[in-house]
């Protein structure tokens, strides 16, 4: 019999599993295990480029952590938490949730969001989605969580106060400081300063910008630059980004007003997401929204489109735009494409793709990477951030995650600095030994990516 069949935390044990999103960027599933049960923090995927298919020997397009291990021990699963609404939070959950079939925790606009995802599957009514205002408090099993309000780049984004008799966590989930968020509170430093009077035995934190020095530029910052940039142009203006950024997305919305155009969403992930803040209160009703099927009929110099496939996907709306194949807009000469988004590493053969489509079409391009406005500011936290919320919460030991093992380093390289005694670097499969005595039992239980149709 495998070891692993005997691993049940006992009631002075306080465990860290991840079992997704821990050495990669992407489909994060946490376990943490305590007396007897455990708590899923998160459950997303992550796309796989059909182009670069690198070592693995999975082509699926989407594909999740492979759940056995918790699923095989799911009467001690107490319940799933998702932090926030991004799919590499989120995403799997519909496709996963029938081999766990425990309650879910979630925020309004998350439960809003899966709600929309579980309709699809027909499963909707047999999940029991609990809502949990933002910053409000509830107990799972054994543990006691306080949600807690910060920055990101999704409406309610929380961290995670996770209280057990053994020992107590704060697990960040993505993050950044923010002090002029587009929709939503200001960062709060407050919150995390109050920590410190906690004893926080460990501080599981983001890393996906842990290599880049200094702090992350605000949703305020990039509103203006759009608006900057936009101001300026005479012609269509067609924007790709990333659909759940609903500031930005309101951001967008008034450099339409301000510029006297009107705002077209070209794509269904995009309109999804926007119903979703709707429902929740979080779309502003001064926006000039109007349906995609009426901007062929505008002035060119009327137009403002958001349109999803900033990273090229064949099948999103502005590679329909750069085909000329889309059922709403044809673009001429001299219109303006500008992507308020990053470049997703390993998806640089779609993007030069499109890039040339739209080239061929005489359409101007303009790239984040090629302006020197913030067009596109990231929601994770650079060297700064990192080095401050070390400081605020001081726990005893810093464990970075949700990223590859370089940035995982430079996050450890951080909380040293910042005067965390002591750093568990790791990988998925990895058990972090929390109480009673710190330690790590590498590969400790299997991991693996399971295909998941989306
Ligand atoms: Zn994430
Ligand atoms: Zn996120």
């Amino acid at each position: 019999m495998h070891l692993t069949e005997h691993l049940i935390p006992g009631p002075k044990d306080l465990w860290f599993l991840p079992l997704g999103g821990c050495g990669e960027i992407g489909m994060n599933l946490n376990l943490y295990g305590h007396d007897g049960r455990w708590l899923m923090v998160d459950c997303g995927v992550t796309f796989y480029n059909p182009l670069q298919p690198g070592t693995s020997p999975i082509t699926a397009e989407v594909q999740a952590a492979d759940p056995a291990f918790i699923a095989k021990r799911r009467e001690q699963l107490a319940g799933i938490i998702i932090t926030h609404a991004h799919e590499d939070h989120i995403g799997a959950l519909p496709f996963l949730w029938p081999r766990f079939a425990c309650p879910v925790y979630c925020t309004p606009f998350a439960a809003e969001i899966l709600r929309r995802k579980m309709a699809r599957t027909g499963l909707a009514q047999q999940m029991p989605i609990i809502e949990i205002s933002p910053g409000g408090t509830c107990s799972i099993g054994p543990f006691s969580i306080n949600w807690l309000n910060i920055t990101h780049s999704i409406p309610e984004p929380q961290a995670l106060l996770i209280s057990t008799a053994a020992g107590k966590v704060f697990h960040t989930a993505d993050w950044k400081i923010d002090n002029a968020p587009i929709t939503g509170r200001p960062f709060k430093p407050q919150v995390f300063k109050r920590l410190a009077q906690q004893q926080i035995t460990a501080m599981v934190c983001d890393s996906t910008n842990a290599l880049k020095p200094g702090f992350s530029e605000s949703e305020t910052a990039c509103y203006h630059a759009l608006f900057d940039v936009i101001s300026k142009e005479q012609q269509r203006v067609v924007v790709s980004g990333f659909s759940s950024n609903i500031g930005r997305l309101i951001s967008l919305g008034h450099v339409a007003r301000r510029t006297g155009r009107y705002l077209a969403l070209f794509g269904r992930a995009m309109e999804n997401m926007v119903a979703a803040a709707r429902v929740c209160g979080y779309w502003p009703d001064d926006i000039p929204l109007i349906e995609p099927s009426h901007v062929g009929y505008l002035p060119a110099n009327e137009v403002l489109v958001v349109a999803t496939g900033s990273q090229g996907e064949p099948r999103a709306a502005l590679s329909r735009l750069a085909q000329q194949s889309h059922p709403h807009l044809i673009l001429e000469e001299n219109d303006l494409v500008l992507f308020s988004a990053m470049l997703i590493p390993g998806n640089e053969m779609l993007v030069s793709r499109l890039l040339d489509k739209l080239k061929a079409l005489k359409v101007r391009t303009l790239q984040h990477k090629d302006c020197p406005l913030p067009i596109h500011v990231s929601g994770h936290p650079n060297q700064g951030e990192l080095d401050l919320l070390y400081r605020y919460v001081q726990p005893a030991i810093a464990i970075p995650v949700h990223g590859e093992a370089a940035h995982i380093k430079a996050n450890a390289a951080v909380a040293r600095a910042a005067g965390v005694a002591q750093q568990f670097t790791g990988q998925n499969g990895d058990l972090f030994v929390l109480a009673p005595e710190p330690r790590v039992w590498p590969q400790a239980v299997a991991t693996g990516r399971i295909a998941v149709e989306h």
